[in-house]
């Protein structure tokens, strides 16, 4: 089943590969069927020269596996956890990109310091709190979701399609696998470009408002004009 989302989650677990944001196993990539009752995700420890699209592992919103000769990813209880909570996200990555994580470990979100940031994130990719020691005893991967979702309380999921756990790493989503991947490739550009810029200038602040508008609205929503019509 869902052989077409199989091959696109093996695409786009390959191209994290491809653009240096993985090393060995680390990393993973999953996406949600149209009617939401299904995801297809990367296998557990399986490497990427070895692995093949026949190998996704299609598991339930429970976290049943379904089909496949894999178990799934260890991550699959926080990707499930982003689904339920995000309702109009189709596919999640996770990454331990450098920069991206050396933020995550700083505890420090990245605020928008430029318009590259602006492009695709309407305003500061956040960090999550630490998850507490009942969080990491119980039900860790599940918890790692919650903590995710808690973050974005008030905040619009679909205007930043990031968000930075504390300690972790970078958890990116979009409308289909290659841009949740995307998007995990843009965050860490953006996180080496705000590393050089803090460093230039400590004092740094975020773009000014209107610029940060005006960046991201003409490429996201009813009035953007950037690209070709289609
Ligand atoms: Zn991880």
């Amino acid at each position: 089943m869902f052989e077409q989302l199989k091959k696109e989650v093996y695409k786009a677990n390959i191209e994290l590969v491809k653009k240096g944001l993985v090393l060995y196993t680390w990393g993973n990539v999953s996406a949600i069927d149209e009617e939401r009752k299904y995801i297809v995700i990367k296998p557990s420890g399986v490497d990427y020269d070895e692995m093949t699209s026949e190998d996704m592992v299609v598991v339930d919103m429970d976290g049943n596996v379904v089909e496949g000769k894999y178990r799934p990813s260890s991550d699959t209880k926080s990707h499930l956890e982003i689904y339920k909570a995000f309702i109009n996200t189709h596919a999640v990555a996770h990454t331990h990109s450098t920069y991206a994580t050396s933020y995550s470990q700083a505890a420090k979100g990245i605020i928008p310091m430029g318009t590259t940031h602006a492009d695709y994130f309407y305003g500061e990719i956040p960090c999550t709190r630490a998850l507490l020691s009942d969080e990491i005893k119980n039900d860790y991967e599940l918890n790692t979701g919650k903590v995710i979702i808690e973050t974005f309380l008030g905040k619009d999921y679909n205007a930043i399609p990031a968000c930075l756990v504390r300690n972790h790493g970078p958890f990116t989503w979009g409308d289909n696998a290659m841009e949740a991947v995307f998007h995990s490739v843009v965050l860490e550009e953006i996180a080496k470009m705000a590393f050089i810029t803090e460093k230039v200038n400590k004092d740094i602040q975020s773009i000014n408002k209107l610029l940060l508008d005006k960046h991201f609205k003409r490429k996201h929503g009813q009035s953007a004009y950037y690209g070709q019509t289609k």
